[in-house]
């Protein structure tokens, strides 16, 4: 599978409708990318561009280090899985998935052959004879993956291609295009606006706003170090507070006294609601406080709790392990290891 680069793109569709803003990129070979963002900040032009159906004003695409910039979609061994199935109707499973290899002129025999290992690999052989109308989405997605998958693209672009589906079905093609992707070790660029999908699957993370990459990293990374305040928000990170004055390690914010544990340089401070410690669980050495629960939310595996700690609210995560479940209006004592507290910087 070839890497992919991106130097310089940027894309306006008119004065001021300004779709991608100077973005920088390499994709490497065989990874499983994802562009996160929200709706409008250039996801879809981006995957367009790469595919070669939209041209960009400026800067330079490259696939498997040729330059494709000036290349036609069919001449780029790319494949792209659009959120809308687009599958016909009137044909049946086993045609549908055909369809790209006939295009291609391969033969009927081969064709057949083809169209029946993947069908066997994404367990859709039993559905071959049957027309598109006759089933559930779920599945409409599957078949419209193995007609990409079936030409062998060394590529393959998704944008947003679960988005449609319930959340348990989407979990499981989750899972599955993952499996797809390290057994045929394909590149593949993922488009989603949903931060756990991205999560889930992804090998690395792209975040865009307003047509501009705010950060690069695996999830973990953009999780727990988000770059600056807009990928904290839009990671549902909730838990910022202002820094109003800082002397060393120690941070004044409206919560308290921080102490932190690595010289940080940002403008507020992120506290992960996981990362708090509650009640008998709270630590006397660092960053204690006395919260008062206001509400909690018994969601099974955890306990989700809205805190007030003085004038500020706080939300924190307790892992479901046997503690007792605290009220509302009771007093708990929480703490916050100073290596779990990390600061961001204001974004856009
Ligand atoms: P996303 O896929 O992240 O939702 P898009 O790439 O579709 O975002 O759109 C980025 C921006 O470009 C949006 O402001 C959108 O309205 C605008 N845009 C996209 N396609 C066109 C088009 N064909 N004509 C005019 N504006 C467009
Ligand atoms: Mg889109």
């Amino acid at each position: 599978a070839p890497s992919i680069t991106l130097e310089g793109l940027e894309k306006s569709f008119s004065r001021d409708v300004i779709a991608l803003d100077g973005v920088d990129l390499t994709i490497r070979a065989g990874e499983f990318f994802t562009l996160l963002g929200p709706s409008g900040c250039g996801k879809t032009t981006l995957l367009r561009i790469l595919a070669g159906l939209d041209t960009a004003n400026k800067g330079v695409v490259r696939i498997g280090g040729h330059d494709v910039t000036e290349v036609p979609p069919h001449k780029r061994s790319v494949n792209t899985v659009f959120q809308s199935y687009a599958l016909f109707p009137h044909l049946n499973v086993e045609d549908n998935i055909a369809f790209g290899l006939k295009m291609q002129g391969v033969e009927k025999d081969d064709r057949q052959r083809r169209v029946r290992e993947m069908a066997e690999f994404i367990k859709l052989t039993p559905l071959l004879g049957r027309r598109i109308d006759q089933l559930s989405g779920g599945q409409r997605q599957r078949i419209a993956l193995a007609r990409a998958l079936v030409c062998e693209p060394n590529v393959l672009l998704l944008d947003e291609p679960l988005s449609a589906l319930d959340a348990g079905l989407r979990g499981q093609l989750q899972v599955e295009l993952q499996r797809i992707q390290r057994r045929l070790g394909m590149t593949f660029v993922f488009v989603t606006h949903d931060q756990q999908e991205a999560m889930v699957m992804s090998d690395r993370i792209a975040v865009l706003n307003n047509g501009k990459i705010q950060h690069l990293g695996t999830p973990r990374e953009i999780f727990e170090r988000p770059a600056n305040t807009f990928v904290a928000r839009f990671m549902g990170h909730d838990n910022l507070f202002d820094i109003t004055s800082r002397e060393g390690d120690l941070l004044d914010t409206p919560l308290g006294r921080l102490t932190v544990d690595t010289r940080t340089h940002g403008d507020k401070v992120l506290i992960r609601p996981e990362t708090i410690e509650l009640g008998e669980d709270a630590e006397t050495d660092a960053n204690y406080f006395t919260a008062v629960v206001r509400e909690s939310f018994y969601r099974g595996s955890y306990i989700e709790y809205r805190l007030d700690v003085g004038e500020v609210s706080l939300r924190a995560l307790s892992s479901n392990q046997g503690q007792k479940l605290h009220k509302n209006g009771e007093r708990v004592p929480i703490s916050i290891c100073p290596e779990d507290i990390v600061t961001v910087t204001d974004g856009e």
